[in-house]
This record gives structure tokens, C-alpha cells and sequence, in this order.
């Protein structure tokens, strides 16, 4: 018995090793729609996460060499707090992510965190530490249960129920004929985008990492769910450092900072009422939001 159980265990354990190393190749793919173009330094440091402040120093990047994407940012956020990044779209917001990431390296200025350049450490500690809320959440063909669980696959069946009971999505599941044990995915049940994008919001619930970004994280909801998940985001957010990309200004307002980007560089910056008051670029970005809600 223990003759073929112990290499069965042992083989299971390779296999679970290969799945996660697959899924999370799967997943920087959806992040990046592209594969990472880094790897670790020889002698790379695990990335030893204090606060979690998070620094573009001077960052410039370019996905190729004929088109700057970011023009010098310079951006702090200080250990446990929120910066909100708007603009246009292309502005270069999803950019700022990738590279706190590390899909990219940056050509010029650095990108640290606790003073630790994300080139020096792991790329396995460094996505340890930063949980992301994607714009579209990727599915893998298992149960929505190991979907919600993939944030940490060794969480408890109580665990998973927290974190989906959280994203505002244990109803739903348990509507489902198996409940957390029904197929989703390609083979299985589809989801719609607010169902995968709560899967997607329990899971970083789940993997409880001390960085958060948030790259629209909402947007697929409708306006209800959307208040709901956003209260609860913030919940999260307390006593983490969190980037959240907005789409929807008002889910911004009570950030720390907000920080407005065109065109790769940031031209404004400060909290909700002052940049209102300048009556510059965000002002007139939340006029036209105003105007476009009561439109809807
Ligand atoms: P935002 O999130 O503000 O809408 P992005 O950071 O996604 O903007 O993109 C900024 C610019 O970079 C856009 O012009 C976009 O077309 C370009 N871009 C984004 N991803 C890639 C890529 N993988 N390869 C080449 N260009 C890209
Ligand atoms: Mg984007």
C-alpha cells in the first residue's frame, strides 16, 4: 500500500506544481494578452514586502522603440494607501500595472517597492505580494470552487465560501446545480462578465496579498453590484497599498490621491475636491461622467 500510494502522492504533487505553473502562465497571458518578456536576475532576492509603498521613479516605457506609452511618471504610494489612476483610455493606466508587475521591464527610471526594485527580486515573490483584479478574469475549465480557490489552493471549503460570500457571489453558486462543485468554463457553465469578474474579486479576497491593483476592477457590474463589490474592495483595500484604475469616477472619489494621466505623463494630481476645484482635466473628465449618467 504505501508502496504505491507514496509515488501516487509524490506524482500528484508534480502534477498540482505543473497545473499552478500553467495557470499562472495563463494567467499573466490574460493580464498581458502577451508572455513575459523578463526573468529573474541571477541571485535575485525574495521580495521582502514592510509597508508595501509602492514608487515609479521616473518611469519611461515604450512597448516598442517607436512609441514612448510612458513619458517620466513619477509616482508614490505611500504604504497602505490608495492611488487612483484616470484617463483617457490609452492614456497608459493598464501600462502602469504591467509594469508594477514586471511584464516589462522599464527603458528608463525604476519601479520599487519598499525600496526594493522590482528587477532585483523573484518574479514569484513579486507576484506573491500584489493581488490583481484584471478587467476580465480568466476562467479555468474546473469548478467554480477551484476557480475561487486558485488565489490560494490550499484555502478551506469555509474559506472559499468567505471570500465568494465577500465578492457578492456565494448565491449564485449555490444556485448552481452542483453548487461549488459545478464545471464552468469553456467545457462547462459560462459566466457572464459580472459573474467572472466576481470569481475574479473573490479570489484576490482569497489570496489576501498586501498589494492591491484594481484595473477596472468593476466595470463589467451593473451600478448595484458595483457599489456592493466597491464597498467591499475597500474594505479590502484597509491597511493595504492599492492602485485602483478607475472607469467609473465616483467609485474613486474618497481615494488617498487621485492621479490623472494623458498621454503617458501625469497631469494632475490630489484628492477629489481640490482637483475639482482646479476645474482642470479631472473637473471636466467628471462633468462629462455627470453628463453621460444622466443621459443613461
Ligand atoms: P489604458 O489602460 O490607459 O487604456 P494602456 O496602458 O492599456 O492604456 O495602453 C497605452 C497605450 O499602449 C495604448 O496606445 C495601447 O494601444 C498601447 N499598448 C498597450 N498594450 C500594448 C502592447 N502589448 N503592445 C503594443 N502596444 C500596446
Ligand atoms: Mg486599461
Amino acid at each position: 500500500m504505501i508502496q504505491i500510494t507514496m509515488p501516487l502522492n509524490f506524482l500528484g504533487s508534480v502534477y498540482r506544481e505543473i497545473r499552478q505553473a500553467m495557470i499562472d502562465m495563463a494567467e499573466m497571458f490574460n493580464l498581458l494578452e502577451q508572455p513575459s518578456e523578463v526573468s529573474d536576475k541571477s541571485g535575485a532576492n525574495v521580495l521582502n514586502v514592510q509597508g508595501g509603498a509602492v514608487r515609479f521613479d521616473n518611469v519611461r516605457f515604450g512597448y516598442d522603440s517607436e512609441r514612448e506609452i510612458l513619458k517620466g511618471v513619477t509616482l508614490d504610494v505611500p504604504a497602505g494607501q490608495t492611488v487612483a489612476i484616470v484617463g483617457s483610455s490609452g492614456s497608459g493606466k493598464s501600462t502602469i500595472g504591467r509594469l508594477l508587475f514586471r511584464f516589462y521591464d522599464v527603458t528608463g527610471g525604476s519601479v520599487s517597492i519598499d525600496g526594493q526594485d522590482v528587477r532585483d527580486v523573484t518574479q514569484d515573490s513579486l507576484h506573491k505580494s500584489i493581488g490583481v483584479v484584471p478587467q476580465d478574469t480568466v476562467l479555468f475549465n474546473d469548478t467554480i470552487g477551484y476557480n475561487i480557490a486558485y488565489g490560494r489552493p490550499d484555502a478551506s471549503r469555509d474559506d472559499v465560501i468567505a471570500a465568494a460570500k465577500a465578492a457578492r457571489i456565494h448565491d449564485f453558486v449555490k444556485s448552481l446545480p452542483d453548487g461549488y462543485d459545478t464545471q464552468v468554463g469553456e467545457r462547462g457553465l459560462k459566466l457572464s462578465g459580472g459573474e467572472k469578474q466576481r470569481v475574479g474579486i473573490a479570489r484576490t479576497i482569497l489570496k489576501n496579498p498586501p498589494i492591491l491593483l484594481l484595473d477596472e476592477a468593476t466595470s463589467a457590474l451593473d451600478t448595484e453590484t458595483e457599489r456592493s463589490i466597491q464597498a467591499q474592495l475597500a474594505a479590502m483595500g484597509q491597511g493595504r497599498t492599492v492602485i485602483t484604475i478607475a472607469h467609473r469616477l465616483s467609485t474613486i472619489a474618497d481615494a488617498d490621491r487621485i492621479v490623472v494621466l494623458e498621454k503617458g505623463q501625469i497631469v494632475e494630481e490630489g484628492r477629489h475636491d481640490d482637483l475639482l476645484d482646479q476645474n482642470g482635466r479631472y473637473a471636466r473628465l467628471w462633468a462629462q461622467q455627470a453628463a453621460e449618467d444622466n443621459a443613461a
